[in-house]
Parts: C-alpha cells; sequence; structure tokens
C-alpha cells in the first residue's frame, strides 16, 4: 500500500514538473532579441549557423572522427549543403571526405546505396529550428518582447507557422495575438 501511494505521488510530481513553462536561456534570448531587428529571427539565426558551420566544419570537422562516421552513416550530406561546401572551394578538404565515403560505401553490406541516416547538418538545422521557435513561442508570451516583435520586420510565414504550432494549445490564441494575428483560424477555435 506505501509502495503504491509513492508510487502515485511520484506520477503526479512527474506530472507537475512536466507542465512546468519552457524556460529560455539568456544566450537565446540575447540573439533572438539581436535577430529580430535583421529580419526574420530564424532565417537570420540559420544562415548564420549554415556559415559558421561551413567554416568550422572546413577547418575541423571534416577530419574528425565523429563527424566521419556520421557522414559516412549518412553517406554525406544532402544535394543542398553538399553544394554548399563544394562552392567554399576546397578542393583538397573536400576530396579527403569523398576518399573517405567511397571507402565507407565499399566497407557497406549487403546494401551499399541505401540512405540510413538523414542529411547530419539538415538534421542540425531542423533541432536548432525548432528550439528558436519554441522559445520565440515562450518570449512572446513576455509583453515587451511581443512589443519589440512587432516594431521588427517579423518571421516569415513559414516560420511564423512553426512558432504557433510550438506554443502550447491553450496559449496559440495569445501568441497569435502578440505576432499581430488575430483575425487567424485557429485549430477549432474561431
Ligand atoms: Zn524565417
Ligand atoms: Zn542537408
Amino acid at each position: 500500500m506505501i509502495d503504491l501511494l509513492l508510487r502515485l505521488k511520484l506520477t503526479l510530481l512527474r506530472a507537475v514538473s512536466c507542465r512546468k513553462p519552457h524556460q529560455v536561456s539568456y544566450l537565446a534570448r540575447a540573439e533572438l532579441s539581436r535577430a529580430l531587428s535583421e529580419g526574420c529571427p530564424v532565417c537570420v539565426l540559420e544562415a548564420e549557423a549554415l556559415r559558421r558551420f561551413r567554416f568550422w566544419f572546413l577547418n575541423e570537422y571534416y577530419g574528425e572522427a565523429a563527424w566521419i562516421d556520421r557522414l559516412r552513416s549518412s553517406v554525406g550530406f544532402c544535394r543542398e549543403h553538399t553544394w554548399m561546401l563544394v562552392a567554399s572551394d576546397a578542393p583538397y578538404r573536400l576530396s579527403y571526405v569523398a576518399l573517405y565515403l567511397a571507402e565507407g560505401l565499399l566497407a557497406r553490406s549487403p546494401s551499399p546505396w541505401r540512405r540510413p541516416a538523414p542529411c547530419p547538418l539538415c538534421s542540425q538545422l531542423a533541432a536548432m529550428r525548432r528550439s528558436w521557435c519554441r522559445d520565440l513561442a515562450r518570449l512572446l508570451e513576455e509583453e515587451q518582447f511581443a512589443q519589440q516583435y512587432r516594431a521588427s520586420p517579423g518571421l516569415c510565414p513559414a516560420h511564423l507557422q512553426m512558432v504557433l504550432e510550438s506554443a502550447p494549445r491553450p496559449r496559440q490564441a495569445f501568441i497569435a495575438q502578440a505576432l499581430n494575428l488575430e483575425g487567424l483560424h485557429l485549430g477549432g477555435h474561431p
């Protein structure tokens, strides 16, 4: 009986802690706030992340064991990110990458052409996008940030939708208001 009560208490505690509002880190708040003045903050931060990645990949990551494993398991980057690196004009480093990818392909069996993992850069960017949109949904609940947003160029349509979807359902109408979307029809709440 005591065991049962203890388990019940733990379940309740877990449920309460799950409802704790999402906390935005100081760094994320500062970055999103700065990016707001330059355009869609998600597009701005994504472009910066891509530039940073290109620099670090071509200078360090391309030869690191973790990235070699990751790229072997995805058989390289997607077409878009491969071209981004090819356009960087770093033939020696990219030929080294091509070499270990080819070695990885030859070592794979029985179906060497099957792509088992998605492009690691696409996955990384998708996770960052999700995190920025979740942070924005949280920050837009603050009047000061909402005012800053309304004075900015605003989110692009794709990221506007992502931010709305990142907010908990009961808060979506409030976020839509902060985003100046009062007339928007939100999932079953006319
Ligand atoms: Zn955008
Ligand atoms: Zn990609």
